[in-house]
């Protein structure tokens, strides 16, 4: 017997928020239906939203970091990667100042994430470089 169950969530896709069930046979994501009656969507979804279970199980996912050394990129540990880059930010701070970094927030993030990352850039960095893709 095939075990079926529907999950609504948001889709995570851009900052509209429209809301999405997501389809899971056999505890694997099947796809996707949009939800009638949310106040956004209405019942609909763009393109993206139909799409929006695709990439999870992707065969071309990236599950580890990757680290170009001597012209190849290598899998590494999240802490070898977060090291790194940490190190690199320093290294441009110190010889260029805060200024030379800016960050561009994504609408694939939460508010509370885009809020920790404007935090980070204007007292981690020191920027006010901030922008968002949305505005773009
Ligand atoms: S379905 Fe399309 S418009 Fe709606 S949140 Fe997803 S990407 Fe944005």
């Amino acid at each position: 017997m095939i075990e079926y169950t529907n999950v609504l969530t948001t889709c995570p896709y851009c900052g509209t928020g429209c809301a999405l069930h997501l389809q899971v046979l056999d505890g694997q994501l099947a796809g996707v239906l949009p939800a009638k009656g949310h106040p956004i969507s209405e019942g609909g979804l763009c393109i993206k939203g139909w799409n929006a279970h695709a990439f999870v199980n992707h065969a071309d996912r990236l599950q580890t970091p990757l680290i170009r050394k001597n012209g190849e990129l290598v899998e590494a540990s999240w802490e070898e990667a977060f090291t790194l880059i940490a190190e690199r930010f320093g290294t441009i701070k110190a010889e260029s100042g805060p200024d030379s970094i800016a960050v561009l927030a994504s609408a694939k993030c939460t508010n509370e994430e885009n809020y920790i990352l404007q935090k980070w850039s204007r007292a981690v960095i020191g920027t006010n470089n901030i922008d968002h893709c949305a505005r773009l």
